[in-house]
This record gives C-alpha cells, sequence and structure tokens, in this order.
C-alpha cells in the first residue's frame, strides 16, 4: 500500500478522496456529489444540467476553484477508480458506472444520427420535380443535392443537419395541423358512384342480352378494374384514419422521430428551391 506516501499539502487528489494520514480515504462531502452526479446522469440530466446544478447550490469543485463546468462534470463520469479500482476506496457500484457509460455511448450515437441523415431516409428522397432519387453531391465544404435524371442540384446548399431540421419542421406542422392528412371525400364517392353504374350496367346488358359475350365480359373487366380503384381508394381511407390517429396523438417534437417518419411517410419530395413535400402512406402529398 502507499504507507511511504507522504501527504502533500499541494496535490490535487481526484474529486471524491483526500489524503489522510498517507492514506487514500474519501472525502465524505465530495463522495456523496459523485453518487450524486452518477445518479442525475443515469436520471436523464446532461452534464450541463448536472453542472449547473453544482453551481447554483454554492458546491465547490476545490476550494480554490468552485466554478462547475461541463467538462469537469464529463470527467468525474468516466472515471473507473470511482468503482474501486487503481487502489481507490469504493465510491459507487460498477453497475452504477456501466449504466452511465452505456447512457453516454447511446447520447452519442443519437447526436451523431442527428447530424447525419440516415440511409433510410436517403431512400425516402426524391426530385421534387421528376420524382427521381436524388443523391449529395459533395463538393469541398458545399453540400446540395442532386437530380439522378436531371443531373440539376438543389439552389441552396443543403447540409444533412438543415435537411434533417426540415424535416422535424415539416412533421411538426402535421401534428399541429392533423386534418391537412384528409382526402377530399367526393374522390371516394364519385370511384363508389362509377363503380355502381359499372356494375347495373352489366346486369341491364345481361338481361336485355344485346351485347355478345365478348362484349359482356370486356364490361366486367372494366368493372373489376374500378373496383381495384376503388380498392385503393378504401385502402386510402383506412391509412388516413390511421394517419389522423397518430399524428392526432403526437406533441411537437424536437428532435427528429424516426420511427414516426418511416411508418407513415412514403417518400419526401425535395424540391429545387429547397423546400419539402411528403407524400403520406395514404397518397396525400403535403
Ligand atoms: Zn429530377
Amino acid at each position: 500500500m502507499r504507507t511511504g506516501m507522504k501527504p502533500q499539502k499541494n496535490r490535487r487528489e481526484l474529486f471524491g478522496y483526500k489524503i489522510c494520514d498517507g492514506e487514500r480515504v474519501i472525502h465524505e462531502t465530495e463522495g456523496l456529489i459523485v453518487s450524486w452526479a452518477y445518479t442525475q446522469y443515469c436520471n436523464g440530466f446532461s452534464y450541463q444540467q448536472i453542472a449547473d446544478k453544482l453551481r447554483e447550490k454554492n458546491i465547490p469543485y476545490r476550494a480554490d476553484d468552485c466554478k462547475w463546468n461541463k467538462n469537469m462534470v464529463q470527467r468525474m463520469l468516466a472515471r473507473e477508480e470511482y468503482c474501486g479500482e487503481n487502489g481507490y476506496p469504493k465510491l459507487i457500484e460498477h453497475e452504477l458506472y456501466e449504466k452511465v457509460q452505456s447512457i453516454k455511448r447511446r447520447r452519442a450515437a443519437i447526436r451523431a444520427a442527428r447530424k447525419e441523415v440516415p440511409k433510410e431516409i436517403r431512400q425516402m428522397l426524391r426530385c421534387g420535380k421528376c420524382g427521381s432519387g436524388i443523391e449529395r453531391e459533395k463538393a469541398g465544404k458545399v453540400m446540395n443535392w442532386q437530380c439522378r435524371t436531371e443531373k440539376r442540384t438543389t439552389e441552396e446548399y443543403i447540409t444533412d443537419e438543415v435537411l434533417l431540421e426540415k424535416i422535424v419542421k415539416k412533421i411538426n406542422e402535421i401534428i399541429a395541423h392533423p386534418e391537412v392528412l384528409e382526402i377530399q371525400s367526393e374522390q371516394t364517392f364519385k370511384l363508389t358512384l362509377s363503380m355502381m353504374q359499372a356494375n347495373n350496367n352489366i346486369l341491364r346488358q345481361m338481361q336485355e342480352q344485346k351485347r355478345s359475350v365478348n362484349e359482356i365480359q370486356q364490361l366486367i373487366f372494366q368493372a373489376a378494374a374500378e373496383r381495384y380503384q376503388n380498392c385503393t381508394t378504401e385502402d386510402a381511407t383506412y391509412y388516413t384514419n390511421q394517419l389522423l390517429e397518430v399524428y392526432g396523438q403526437e406533441e411537437i417534437k424536437a428532435v427528429l422521430d424516426f420511427e414516426l417518419l418511416q411508418h407513415t411517410v412514403k417518400h419526401i419530395y425535395l424540391n429545387p428551391d429547397g423546400e419539402l413535400q411528403f407524400e403520406m402512406i395514404n397518397g396525400k402529398i403535403i
């Protein structure tokens, strides 16, 4: 052990510990702050929020430096010594330490994902003018999007971050006004009506026996096509109801809700002026 170690007056001991009679021991108040900070981080607070709280409560970091900042908290939450490693008395459970490390990794991944458009979203992107796929064209620091067919790029430079912001903004517009998801009701009515008319027409023709079998068959095919079209409209109504239910329950988003986007949006059209349009799963363009 450290029997030969001399206590040094100006020695900077790891926060949470002190040297007492040549021995490294837990510093009562600092030790409590360490375990408190680890728990706070697990409860969802950021480095900055934890530092702010410590400053607010006038808790000194050092006797000569009481101003906590997020870097100090970050360093504190990365020291394995607190679990009783490298000859330090144990301050926190190893389990708590590991939990903090895994939350850190997860938060870092979320931050990274926010700044780069994921592959799944890139596949949803379409040129707003011709509907072709678009791809990112990177020239130095400049980033814009190019239509694969027209080879034309967006007028303004749109970084991934800006594009994601635009997507979040659009989602929030729909959440604020879910009625934009609705499809004109007369469309459904018209198709149902034309389907009925086609059916009646076939029945009449068959009863009157004015037409040949081939002609009747032709009419049946026509009616089937109408019915198919109508079926699509019924699907659209089904999807519209689903969308209204989902968006009606959502609250304004601060970051991209990837799952919501994937489940409700078929394509994202990027217009040459940089404006976005969503093609929803019910076929509605917003
Ligand atoms: Zn195009």
